[in-house]
């Protein structure tokens, strides 16, 4: 089996360490210390005007439809720079993912370009709870319809760059009476949405003793 990389995927990668070591290297300490928004919200655009941020989401959406593989490559080089920029390019092409795989046409095409394009700085993924990490069947947000609309309640929590998400895919429970950890679907939440509360983000960075 060859498992040396073709020449796109090679290019790619490059191209991505070279983003990441001009551009994110040199303020990612100073952007994880000072939370510098302005200075963290152009490194995104930047990320998707290079097609990083919809590396599996195909052309017709505005994806860059690279591959698993330069997905590995490219999140590797800019974690090299910058860990919090990568788990925000992490998750946002999740989110793409997400909504490609299972979402309506309808919803494909308001949400995948935005996301592609970077008029959404990140998506989100909400999925963990404090009763429901590695083990999402302890979920307690629930989805009930109510006169045509769905209505979620619950709290989530470690939410990467839920601050800076124009959509969140929310992971609920719609029936309580199924089994534990049956039936878990998820919606498309627009950041803004009333009812939606996003909170502080946590601190995590430290500095050693
Ligand atoms: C940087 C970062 C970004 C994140 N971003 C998101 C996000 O965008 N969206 C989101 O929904 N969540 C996010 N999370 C949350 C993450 O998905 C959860 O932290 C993870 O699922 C673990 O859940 P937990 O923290 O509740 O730990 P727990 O599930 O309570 O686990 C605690 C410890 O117990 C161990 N453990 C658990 N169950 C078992 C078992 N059955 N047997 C043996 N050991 C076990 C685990 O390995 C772990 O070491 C993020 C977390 C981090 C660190």
């Amino acid at each position: 089996m060859d498992l040396s990389l073709t020449e796109d995927q090679s290019m790619i990668q490059e191209m991505a360490r070279k983003f990441a070591q001009s551009e994110l290297a040199p303020v990612a300490e100073r952007l994880d210390q000072e939370g510098d928004r302005t200075h963290f919200l152009h490194n995104l655009k930047r990320l998707a005007e290079l097609g990083f941020m919809s590396l599996n989401i195909n052309g017709q959406y505005g994806g860059t439809e690279a591959g698993s593989v330069v997905f590995s490559l490219s999140v590797a080089e800019i974690a090299k720079a910058c860990a919090s920029t990568a788990v925000t390019m992490s998750v946002t092409n999740m989110v793409a993912e997400v909504i490609q795989a299972v979402a309506s046409e309808a919803q494909k095409n308001t949400y995948l370009p935005r996301l592609c394009s970077g008029e959404y700085p990140a998506g989100g993924f909400c999925l963990t709870e404090t009763t429901a990490g590695s083990d999402p069947s302890g979920m307690k947000t629930t989805a009930v319809l109510d006169g045509g609309e769905w209505v979620l309640n619950g709290a989530k929590q470690f939410i990467t760059s839920a601050e800076y998400a124009g959509v969140f895919v929310v992971w609920a429970v719609p029936d309580k009476n199924v089994p534990k950890g049956k039936g878990i679907s998820c919606f498309l939440v627009e950041n803004g949405t009333p009812g939606l509360t996003v909170s502080k983000a946590e601190k995590k960075w430290f500095f050693a003793e």
